[in-house]
């Protein structure tokens, strides 16, 4: 088990017993690019974690061991900067939040690993933070709460490593709770669970394994075209702050003053708000197919609207949806590139990997990973 190979490497290194954590990656079954529109998401954590065994060790010395990139990294506590390496920076960046905070780390000992596929979209980089936030936390008796730990880590990514990440991934890796999604509300942070008990199917998520160079500038011109829209509706509406309070029927009133490609936009983030205030509602009456068509909706939105698929992912969607052994897909995350997201039929499980795996490689001469993941409790002492 990843944890006791985690356990034993440390205590082989450093012969002392350490205090063992873990955080888990995420999805997100629906609501995408709505955080930073103050709009709706429904994350989950799953059965794929980061585990870090760390103990404390009296001098101002840090030694970290990547379990995985068979590396390490050593560091003064009280005097540290960014590393070139890349991956110490998602622990220095949490160190740092607790020191501008005022809360005292002292040198300590580590070893971490984990079975979250690296850049796939699963937010490898929030378990990191928040299992290591939530390790300090323990170790050095701060007494944070759940909530301080999400944002101190969504700090350190944002300020240290220098991702303008929303708090989703955070939050979804410590408030996750097993066979639950939550909706979580980015303006206010208020959440809800919903029960997600798949009996009858099992989530799989399909790896294009292209990460395409538009993702980041693409990212940028959707924020501005969305605070296009806002403004334009906001000389009409004093109530209006960002596209979260705006309806279908206001936007379409106003079409013919805001141009087309922003008009677009807004619009799909009107209606995945909405979308995800449906999901909500199907699920209290436990209706997963119309939880999945809305998932389908979702991945037209995203990539005739919105316009951040890419073929790769338009390509899984489509080849998902047409096989009938899924009851939703779509793709998950910022964009042009990373995973798609599928409710399959489990009598179908194995058909289905193998039927996308050859279709993915014969059509686009590429080669698919799969990942069939459970809906898990969030960050914990193990
Ligand atoms: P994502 O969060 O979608 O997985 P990111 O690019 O945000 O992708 O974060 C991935 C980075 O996080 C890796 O490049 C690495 O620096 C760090 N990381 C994640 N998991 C591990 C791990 N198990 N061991 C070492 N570094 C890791
Ligand atoms: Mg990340």
């Amino acid at each position: 088990m990843l944890s006791e190979e985690i356990k034993n490497k440390f205590t082989s290194t450093f012969n002392k017993n350490p205090l063992v954590v873990r955080s888990p990656g995420r999805i997100n079954m629906i609501g995408e690019h709505t955080d930073y529109n103050e709009g709706y998401v429904m994350p989950a954590a799953i059965d794929k974690q980061i585990v870090c065994a760390i103990s404390a060790n009296y001098n101002h010395k840090c030694k970290i061991i990547a379990y995985d990139l068979d590396d390490s990294f050593e560091f003064d506590i009280t005097n540290f900067k960014k590393s070139d390496k890349g991956w110490p920076n998602y622990i220095l960046g949490v160190v740092e939040q607790f020191q501008k905070r005022g809360m005292e780390i002292r040198g300590f000992d580590c070893v971490f690993g984990g079975d979250i596929p690296l850049g796939a979209g699963l937010s490898s980089s929030a378990a990191m933070e928040c299992a290591f936030a939530f390790g300090f936390n323990l170790l050095y008796e701060h007494n944070l709460p759940k909530l301080e730990i999400v944002k101190l880590s969504q700090a350190a990514e944002n300020e240290f490593v220098g991702v303008k990440c929303g708090i989703m991934d955070q939050f979804a890796s410590v408030h996750g709770k097993v066979d639950q999604i939550f909706r979580l509300d980015c303006k206010t942070l208020e959440f809800e669970y919903f029960n997600f008990v798949l009996d009858e199917y099992r989530l799989v998520l399909c790896d294009t394994q292209v990460k395409h160079s538009l993702a980041s500038s693409e990212y940028n011109t959707r924020r501005n075209e969305c605070e296009e829209g806002v403004a334009i509706l906001q000389k009409r509406y004093k109530n209006i702050h960002s596209l979260r309070d705006v309806t279908i029927e206001v936007l379409t009133k106003h079409e013919s003053e805001i141009n087309p490609v922003t008009f677009k936009r807004c619009k799909y983030i009107v209606e995945e708000n909405a979308r995800v205030i449906d999901c909500c509602d199907l699920l209290q009456k436990g209706d997963l197919i119309g939880f999945g068509e809305n998932m389908f909706q979702t991945h037209e939105g995203l990539s005739n609207d919105y316009e951040v698929s890419c073929k790769e992912l338009d390509f899984l969607a489509a080849k998902a949806k047409e096989s009938n052994m899924v009851i939703g897909a779509r793709m998950m995350g910022g964009g042009f590139g990373g995973c798609t997201i599928n409710i399959v039929k489990i009598e179908r499980l194995d058909q289905f990997i193998n039927y996308m795996t050859d279709a993915y490689k014969n059509e686009m001469n590429r080669e698919l990973k799969t990942y069939v993941v459970k809906i898990e409790n969030g960050t914990s002492k193990l």
